[in-house]
């Protein structure tokens, strides 16, 4: 079965995913981290991002793994542990021009796809349910309020110790909004047979439990 959980920069996405992966037991894929890796590739080779040839050339050699670790979700790149730089204001700043170079894109879809085969996933993103996996059985696209989605994002980084002022943020997460909308392939926008929940004025909880009996409605059907 595939869940497909797609929406903007802080719609809830990875913290709704987390929650339902844990209580439903599936197998959680976030990627935008694969996209992420990508951007920390690009800067730690010191590459222009315009620099396509050089960026395709990266992608054969980039290997990605999710792994639980005493309760925590880690992103392991060519067998190192990203989690933290992958969130990084640098990698927030080129990432979506990154994962909007097509052939980025293209391989990055297909690595999606091998990684979901045969599980039981949920899958966040921005074209899970419209591109990825277009058949898949459960499509939901999350959505709040612009300034919400900033206020959540910059409490998140001052948690996890990454300085960047809200300002700043909500800058960030329109830029990315504009990018992600208009990208040529695996463009930000509703699945057909998508349900949207605008998560606003939700708690986590409550967004969580709505899509859980969305999921076990679905299931039951089937
Ligand atoms: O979800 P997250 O904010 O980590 O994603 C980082 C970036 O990766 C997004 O801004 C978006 O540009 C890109 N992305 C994408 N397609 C996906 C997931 C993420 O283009 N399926």
């Amino acid at each position: 079965m595939i869940v497909a959980i797609d929406g903007p920069a802080g719609s809830g996405k990875g913290t709704v995913t987390k929650i339902l992966a844990d209580r439903l037991g599936l197998i959680n894929l976030d990627t935008g981290a694969t996209y992420r890796c990508v951007a920390l590739m690009v800067i730690k080779n010191n590459y222009n991002i315009d620099d396509v040839k050089k960026i395709e050339e990266l992608l054969p050699n980039i290997d990605i793994e999710f792994k639980r670790e005493n309760g925590e979700e880690k992103v392991i790149l060519n067998g190192e542990d990203v989690t933290k730089e992958i969130r990084s204001k640098e990698v927030n700043k080129i990432v979506s021009q990154v994962s909007a170079i097509i052939p980025v894109r293209l391989y990055m879809a297909e690595l999606q796809r091998k990684m979901a085969k045969g599980k039981d996933v949920i899958m966040e993103g921005r074209d899970i349910g419209t591109y990825v996996f277009p058949n898949a059985e459960v499509k939901i696209y999350l959505d709040a309020d612009v300034e919400e989605r900033a206020r959540r994002r910059y409490k998140e980084n001052k948690e996890k110790g990454i300085e960047m002022s809200y300002e700043e943020v909500l800058e960030n997460i329109k830029k990315r909004d504009e990018n992600d909308k208009n990208k040529k392939i695996g463009a930000l926008k509703i699945a057909e047979g998508a349900i949207i929940v605008d998560t606003t004025s939700k708690t986590i909880k409550e967004v969580a439990d709505e899509i859980e009996n969305i999921i076990k409605s679905h299931v039951r059907k089937d």
